[in-house]
């Protein structure tokens, strides 16, 4: 759709199967399974909506799935998609992995900066999209490869070595423009670095949420993942963010919604905040 001058797509990076609990951490089962009933092995399916952001002379990507390295044990645990998703999904918009110009990461996790890199032919990893500048918050990044063996699980490093070493990061330090019209905010919670991208021009905006608000369901502040670093700071930056989002009847984006891509938002004296208005995939 457009927004302003800009043109916005959700491109998917894949689908895949998570445990349910994992993804409500102290919300009780329930009360989540009413929104978001698991399977037999408790798990929820999950998106991983990554934005497609065109400015006519630049072509933007926010996160970038997981990819295509995964294990065969992790591929069948998480019942992942085969092959390039985000690529294939690119295709849909006649993009190639050549086309893209900037990825922004909202956070370095397995499942948003695993589609940055690929094995290719002859088994090397490979950068995905090998002319894009890759953007990243410095605390993040500091986080993502110093090695803790707490996070292991979360920052895989074969999704980070290369990058590493490829001369094209750009490191950023808080809230700043990163390209025109593309701005972060800073929120910390899911990880100390976490980030939001908001997207504006002409007066209309969007929110990439990333997993600050990870789905529709997770609206209500309380409702966090399992997976946030600090629980009491998601609630806080994320009561913030969806306020703002209101504030500026912007378009809130969730990073892992099977369902809602992209919503308008209200208040709701229930649930604190709701779906107004169901954009779908953009
Ligand atoms: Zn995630």
């Amino acid at each position: 759709m457009k927004l302003g001058n800009l043109d916005i797509a959700i491109v998917s990076g894949g689908r895949f199967w998570i445990d349910g609990g994992g993804m409500f951490g102290v919300v009780p089962r329930p009360l989540w399974e009413r929104v978001f009933p698991p399977d037999d092995k408790h798990r929820i399916p999950q998106e991983t909506n990554c934005l497609l952001v065109r400015d006519g002379e630049r072509n933007i990507l926010i996160d970038t799935g997981y990819g295509s390295k995964l294990s065969d044990k992790q591929r069948r645990n998480f019942s992942a998609d085969d092959g390039e998703p985000l690529v294939e999904s690119l295709a849909a918009h006649g993009l190639t992995r050549e086309d893209i110009d900037v990825v922004i990461f909202s956070h370095l996790h397995f499942d948003h900066a695993g589609g940055a890199t690929r094995i290719d032919e002859n088994g090397d990893i490979v950068l995905a999209f090998p002319n894009a500048e890759l953007v990243a918050q410095r605390r993040e990044w500091v986080d993502a490869t110093a090695g803790y063996p707490e996070l292991r699980a979360a920052y895989p490093q074969d999704n980070l070595d290369l990058l590493l070493d490829c001369g094209k990061v750009r490191l950023i330090d808080g809230d700043v423009e990163i390209v025109p019209g593309i701005r972060s905010q800073v929120t910390g919670g899911h990880t100390d670095g976490h980030q939001v991208l908001i997207i504006e021009s002409e007066g209309e905006s969007a929110v990439f949420l990333g997993d600050i608000c990870s789905t529709s369901r997770h609206l209500p502040v309380l409702w966090c993942l399992g997976y946030d670093v600090h629980m009491q700071q998601t609630r806080r930056a994320k009561a913030k963010v969806l306020e703002q989002i209101i504030a500026t009847n912007a378009i809130a984006i969730f990073d892992h919604d099977p369902d809602i891509g992209a919503a308008r938002l209200r208040r709701d004296d229930r649930k604190d905040f709701a779906v107004a208005d169901n954009l779908g995939f953009l």
